[in-house]
């Protein structure tokens, strides 16, 4: 990872491991440091991609930073002696941007320097494929009941035919999701799965796993 991929992930504050010395795959024995990023990543001298840690004067090459793991606290709830008082102690989770499902807990790593939400999207398991084809120059939608239409009408914008799909649910014909495409080459995105659209103007979806 570059510097600026790194930024544009990783907030100044980061939870980090850090090696000044050797990868401890190289040498187990070597200083690691664990700890938070101090300062963005930046290029030193035009060719290493470095950034500063606390607790180390000197800037270290990204290949020998890691960005540390999630934790992830289980709420824990207590009795009382009195057998009716309960004490619930939770640590605050943070949530997929695209599908909303808990990845652990909140830590540096979630605001930005401006106290936006970072985008954390590349952490979750069903999410990470799309930031990979948003690289790739794809556009994608995480579909819900509040934008189909906004996704329908981009569909539109790019001249490609996109229609609710409907489906009996509970003995009723109900929206599911949206159609896109006619013929062969349509696409069925259910409600929570990405829709996305390639930069050739093919379509395709990433479904969720059936719970
Ligand atoms: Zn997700």
């Amino acid at each position: 990872m570059n510097a600026s991929e790194f930024n544009a992930r990783y907030p100044v504050g980061t939870p980090v491991y850090a090696y000044p010395g050797c990868r401890p795959e190289d040498d187990p024995n070597d200083e690691q440091l664990v700890t938070q990023t101090r300062s963005k990543a930046e290029v030193l001298g035009g060719h290493t991609d470095v950034v500063w840690v606390h607790g180390h004067s000197a800037c270290i090459a990204l290949s020998h930073v890691d960005v540390a793991p999630r934790t992830n606290t289980p709420d824990v709830v207590a009795h009382g002696e009195d057998g009716v008082s309960v004490t619930r102690t939770i640590k605050l989770k943070r949530a997929c941007n695209g599908c909303g499902q808990a990845l652990g807990d909140v830590d540096n790593r979630d605001v930005d320097a401006h106290g936006n939400l970072t985008d954390v999207r590349h952490e979750c398991p069903f999410c990470r494929l799309v930031v990979e084809l948003e690289r790739q120059g794809w556009r994608a939608w995480f579909l819900t009941e509040r934008n189909i239409g906004s996704v329908d009408h981009e569909a539109d914008k790019l001249g490609v035919y996109a229609k609710g799909y409907w489906q009996q649910v509970d003995g009723k014909l109900t929206v599911v999701g949206l159609r896109v495409g006619t013929g062969e080459s349509r696409v069925v995105a259910r409600f929570g799965d990405w829709i996305a659209v390639s930069p050739n103007g093919s379509w395709a979806v990433h479904a969720a796993v059936a719970s």
